[in-house]
């Protein structure tokens, strides 16, 4: 189907999320009308409404889920489930994307030698014969099926923590990124410390590796370069100090790691006789512009600091439980004013993107644990997943409103679990009963990325087949590869 300056989708449901009408505003029949890459209009539709959009338009109009344009508003297609903007994931890790299923029941620190680390070291060790066996560079496939992922759960934009091994591999991000058309920010990774010994940077080399990065990627219109050192024990205070002075110079956010599991925050107590978070305050490195991932770990001191710098928090529940990390204090967090956003997490730890699973467990979790079923209802956790997290990023996305960016999905909600749903229960039973898959359509900066469930900017089966076979070869190299332990504070912790 030919692509068209003007889009319409018109669904049984519209849920806007835009503060212009109220974020909890339910709209039944609702439309959004989309211009190149913004958003022109979105609200209650109607046949003469239809009508006028289609006598403006006409020719240079697509409307989503017919086949050629309609003739009057009346035949233009109610879609049967809901429209609503692109999820908005404020922390991930593309490199994970092959890993899924991959040392399961293991503590974060053993995880990430025996998932990641053996497999990010495998690819770099191995390069030339992958990109033999493959035909392109396996970062580069690795990347590709992390945006697959992304679009088929309806992820428009995101952050992508670029660590370990990948602060080297910014080219095959960004050209993965483009060839999707997706928005994400890299968070180009750091450590000079406690980490595999082939990958510490020297004094300098951090700020001169964004610096490169920035000159060559400052002008993209989908990709932003951020700092993004791995985490606050990877990176001694003169590396982080100057890499929070490069963000502040360039007017950038930072993201990092923080206190995601117990070990590691205690050897800070036993280091520095402080927190990870006073840690670092000690060093002026909290602001409104920096946003730190999982914040497990919490003292009221804790709190009390990352409410008054204005830090923000990534929680992301499914690697949080799945390692055994703990889970941080949310609702506690929200009643001080702390800004939170719910997010995935890589592949490797969460094991799939899907944000709707992230916040019916950010949001079961608390209620449970808090014994409290009142507190963070559906609606407020779905928030979190777009309005809030766009917030975090500095996108003008996440709402479905005038001259936000045009990055809006589908779910179809025909099947069995999902019926009965009105528009009185709709966010209900977004968050308690879909599953995730449910999304058909993907729009993202006004180009449709995925129509019917078939991806159209990504050969999405080959992809899948590369990365079939790369995670078969890093299976039968890990057969014959010696034992990688170099990770977190496990062996400074081992007495
Ligand atoms: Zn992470």
């Amino acid at each position: 189907m030919e692509d068209k300056k003007y889009k319409l989708i018109r669904s049984r449901f519209l849920l806007p999320f835009s503060e212009e009408i109220g974020t909890d505003t339910r709209i039944e029949d609702g439309y959004v009308l989309t211009f190149e890459t913004k958003i022109l209009e979105a609200g209650k539709y109607s046949a003469e409404k239809g009508d006028e959009i289609l006598n403006k338009y006409k020719n240079d109009l697509l409307v989503v889920g017919a086949e050629r344009l309609p003739q009057s508003g009346k035949d233009i297609p109610q879609l049967r489930g809901v429209t609503m903007p692109g999820f908005v994931k404020a922390h991930g890790h593309d490199h994970e994307s092959p890993l899924i299923g991959i040392a399961k029941d293991e503590p974060l620190a053993d995880w990430l030698d025996h998932a990641v680390n053996l497999f990010t070291g495998f690819m770099n060790e191995k390069n030339e014969f992958l990109c033999n066996k493959l035909g392109m560079s396996p970062n580069l496939a690795t990347y590709l099926k992390a945006r697959v992922d992304d679009i088929y759960y309806g992820i428009t934009s995101c952050m992508v923590h670029h660590c370990n091994h990948n602060k080297y591999k910014v080219d095959e991000i960004f050209k993965a990124n483009m060839q999707a058309g997706t928005k994400m920010i890299v968070a180009v990774g750091g450590q000079d410390r406690h980490y595999d010994e082939r990958i510490l940077d020297k004094p300098g080399e951090a700020v001169r590796r964004l610096d490169d990065y920035l000159e060559k990627y400052g002008n993209s219109e989908l990709v932003r370069i951020i700092p993004g050192p791995d985490q606050f024990f990877s990176n001694g205070p003169e590396q982080l100090k100057s890499l929070k002075k490069w963000s502040r110079d360039n007017k950038t956010l930072i993201h990092v790691h923080s206190s995601e599991e117990p070990r590691t925050t205690e050897w800070f107590k036993e280091t520095y006789k402080m927190t990870p978070i006073e840690y670092a305050k000690s060093i002026d490195f909290l602001d409104e512009n920096t946003i730190v991932a999982h914040q497990v770990n919490n003292t009221e001191n804790d709190l009390k600091i990352l409410k008054e710098t204005g830090t923000k928090v990534v929680h992301n529940p499914l690697a949080n439980a799945i390692l055994g990390s703990g889970m941080p204090p949310i609702v506690k967090m929200l009643e001080m004013g702390i800004p939170v956003a719910i997010s995935t997490d890589g592949s490797g730890s969460a094991d799939h993107q899907n944000m709707i699973l992230a916040a019916k467990l950010a949001s079961q979790y608390q209620k449970a644990v808090n014994q409290d079923a009142r507190v963070m209802p559906a609606q407020q956790v779905l928030e979190m997943t777009n309005v809030i997290p766009a917030k975090f990023l500095g996108y003008k996305t996440g709402q479905l409103r005038k001259e936000y960016d045009a990055d809006i999905i589908f779910l179809e909600m025909t099947d069995p679990h999902l019926r009965p749903t009105r528009i009185d229960t709709l966010v209900e039973n977004l968050v308690w009963c879909a599953n995730g898959s449910e999304v058909t359509h993907v729009i993202a900066n006004g180009k449709v990325l995925l129509r019917d469930r078939k991806f159209t900017t990504l050969d999405a089966e080959d992809i899948m087949e590369k990365v079939e076979l790369l995670a078969s070869l890093m299976i039968q190299h890990r057969e014959t590869a010696s034992e990688i332990t170099g990770t977190g504070a496990r062996d400074q912790n081992r007495r």
